[in-house]
Formats: C-alpha cells, structure tokens, sequence
C-alpha cells in the first residue's frame, strides 16, 4: 500500500499545473520547499499558448493583468532597432502572483509540504521519495524541480555534470513604457528583456555568460559598462526606480538538451528541457508540458496504459510539441551571441520585415484547447 497515487518534486508553475489537473481524479502530494509568495528568476511575459490552460482551472489572464502584450521591439548593441507585432502575444505577469494563485488552486485540491525532495527510487512497482521531513510512496513520482536541483545531482542526470557558463539578474522598476510592448536589448555577452507586470511595474531580466560578467565583478558596473552601451538599456538606467534594495540574480543556467524521464519518473517543465528565455516561451511550455504529463499518468493510473507505455508516449508527445522549438531558440541564442551574425540578421530582417513574425512563431506553438 503506498501514500499517494502520485508524490510532485517542485511547486513551480509546471509543479502547482500538474497538481491541479491530476488532484480532481487521483490523490496527490505536492513537496517544494519554499514559501508563498516569492519572487522568481524570469522575465515574466506569458505566451498566450497556454491562456485557455489556464481560464480551465479559474484564471482567466486577461482578468490578471492589463498588461496584454503584442508588440515586441529588439535592438541590437549598437542600439539599431525593429518592431514587430507578436503573431499570438501574450501577457504580462509576476511569477510573485502567478505562481501564488496557482498554489492556492492546488491547496485547495491536493496536499502540499514545505519540504525539499532529495532522492527518490523505484522498489516493487512504487516509487520512494526521500525528503528532509521523512519519507513517502507513491504509485508516481512527477519531477517537477525546475532548471537545476540536488534531486538532478543524485539522480545522476547528465546535463548536471557539465558546468554552464550563463548567469541571470532580475530587478523590478517604476518605468514608463508602453503596456502591451515587450522589450529585447541585445549587449555584449548577452541580452535583456523589458516588459510590464499586473501591477504596472517594469521587469528587468538578463542573461549574461559568467565570462562577460566576471571581466567587471558587480552588477553595478556590468549594467554601467556593458548594458548600457545599447542607448535603449542606458536611458532605461537613466530614468527607471529599482523597486527592491537587490536584484535577484542565479547561475549555472543549462540549455543543455535533457531526457523527459530518469528510470520510472516523469520530468515535467524546466526539469523536461529549458528554452532559451530570449523567445519568451518557458513558461508556457513548463504548463503545456505538465498538461500532456498529466493526461498520460492519468491513463497509467487507471490502468489503460502500462507505466512502459505512459513513458514511451509522453516522451514522444513532448519532442513533437518541443524539440524543435529548443533548437531553433538555441540556434538564435547562438547568432545573437556572434556580433557578425547578428549585424548580417538585423540587415535581412530590416529589409524583409515579415521574416521576424516568422521566425518566433517557430519558436511557439499554438493555443492549446483543454
Ligand atoms: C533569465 C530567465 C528569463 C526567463 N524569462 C521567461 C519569460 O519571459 N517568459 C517565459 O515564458 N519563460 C521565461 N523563462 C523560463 C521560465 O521561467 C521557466 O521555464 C519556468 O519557470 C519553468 O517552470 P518550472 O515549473 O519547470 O520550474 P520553476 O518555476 O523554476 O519551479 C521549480 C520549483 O521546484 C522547486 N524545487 C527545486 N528543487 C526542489 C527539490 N529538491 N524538492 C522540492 N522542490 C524543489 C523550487 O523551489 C521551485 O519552486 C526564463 C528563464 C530564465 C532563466
């Protein structure tokens, strides 16, 4: 007899989806071990892909935010910039709230636990989940622990062994820019996003290689010295009141290609493979994925399917939805980071202007029905 039909690693946004869709029919424990609500690392624009996902279970976005996003605006280091509207769009949302009101759906539905999950096996057809409160089983464990955890470490995953060069710094500020504009500044060795939240502020999230940062040592004089070479960075500097005493910063973030399982275990979000945040898409994903996820370990959990059978198809229905959407986002990271590239793309796209739209709606899906 275990505890749970199904144990969740990771209360993030693919973590509290999962929980709410598989608690209606199936009883689930929920582990993370944080508290809410709390700022997150990201830039915070929402693909509209998953906006039906998210009116199913009661949040309807364009109640959430007025920040409804369809017009982007890129700019080279040399300050050189495009316009574009955003085929689908999107909205504008602080992971501070989002993520909050998701928990407070899942609280409702499924038991959640202030704890940290660190190891799990399989034994005699359950599975056995190691906390730092104790120990639990399920029928099914969910892998939902984001980017980068120790459960990645003891579970023996291959993209933590590689150290990752890519660091991230995110701040809120009062700033005047347009609500339905989401903003991306390229800068030497790296780029920042622009956009607004539900409450009006402006987030500020970059990416940066430790390389380029590590040459000036804080953040002060990085976003003195390199941001702010783009005019557009510099005059945001200029005029915009940090919200926060610190900005939020993380490193060793891995673009690393991943497996969607580890032995039995199903990896959902971030924990299934990350896009690179320029196409503004991992949010969305981490949701989708965790939808698919959940709709195949329903089917093993009423016995339809075996657990063999729930992995081989979810698997494959991830790579369908996803694997080339990583690849061209990794693709574009790739030129963004060469100058040459970059000057040679600004070049054609300034001529042929529709290619842009183009180019991201290969990076995004459509909108997803229920
Ligand atoms: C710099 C940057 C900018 C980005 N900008 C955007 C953007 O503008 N738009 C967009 O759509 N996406 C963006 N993303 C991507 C987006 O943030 C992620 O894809 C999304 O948060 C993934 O959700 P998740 O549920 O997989 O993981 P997360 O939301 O990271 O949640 C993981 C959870 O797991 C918990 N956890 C970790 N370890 C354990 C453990 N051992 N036991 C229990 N719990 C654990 C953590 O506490 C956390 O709550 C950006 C990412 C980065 C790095």
């Amino acid at each position: 007899v275990v505890d749970y039909d199904i144990i969740i690693a990771g209360g993030g946004l693919s973590g509290l989806y999962a929980t709410i869709k598989l608690s209606s029919k199936h009883r689930v424990l929920l582990l993370d071990p944080h508290d809410y609500p709390r700022h997150k690392m990201c830039g915070e624009f929402l693909s509209a892909e998953v906006a039906p996902l998210l009116s199913n279970i009661g949040i309807d976005l364009d109640q959430f935010t007025a920040a409804q996003i369809n017009q982007l605006q890129i700019s080279l280091a040399t300050g050189k910039s495009l316009e574009t509207t955003l085929p689908l769009g999107g909205h504008g949302v602080s992971r501070y709230n989002l993520d909050h009101h998701l928990y407070q759906i899942a609280s409702e539905a499924a038991l959640i636990k202030r704890a940290k999950v660190i190891n799990a096996f399989e034994q005699d057809d359950s599975h056995h989940v190691h906390t730092d409160i104790g120990n639990f089983t399920c029928r099914q464990f969910i892998i939902a622990t984001g980017k980068r955890s120790i459960l990645d470490k003891e579970l023996n995953r291959e993209f933590i062994k590689r150290k990752s060069n890519w660091m991230a710094v995110k701040m809120h500020y009062t700033h005047d820019m347009p609500w339905n504009q989401v903003q991306l500044h390229n800068f030497e060795g790296g780029y920042a996003g622009l956009s607004r939240t539900e409450d009006g502020a402006v987030n500020l999230c970059y990416l940066a290689t430790y390389a380029s940062f590590k040459k000036h040592g804080n953040i002060e004089s990085f976003q003195r010295q390199v941001l702010s070479k783009n005019k557009h960075l510099k005059q945001f500097f200029q005029s915009a009141v940090p919200l926060w005493e610190q900005p939020i910063t993380i490193s060793q973030i891995s673009f690393d290609a991943k497996l969607q399982s580890v032995g039995e275990f199903i990896c959902v979000g971030d924990a299934a493979g990350l896009i690179h945040p320029l196409c503004g898409n991992g949010m969305a994903m981490a949701i989708h994925s965790a939808h698919i996820a959940s709709d195949h370990v329903d089917q093993f959990l009423q016995d339809k399917i075996s657990r063999e059978q729930m992995i081989t198809n979810y698997t494959a229905q991830w790579r369908k939805n996803f694997k080339s959407r990583l690849r061209t986002g990794r693709l574009i990271q790739y030129l963004l980071m060469q100058p040459r590239w970059t000057k040679i793309a600004y070049g054609l796209l300034a001529q042929f202007p529709s290619l842009l739209p183009l180019i991201i709606s290969r990076t995004h899906g459509k909108q997803i029905l229920p």
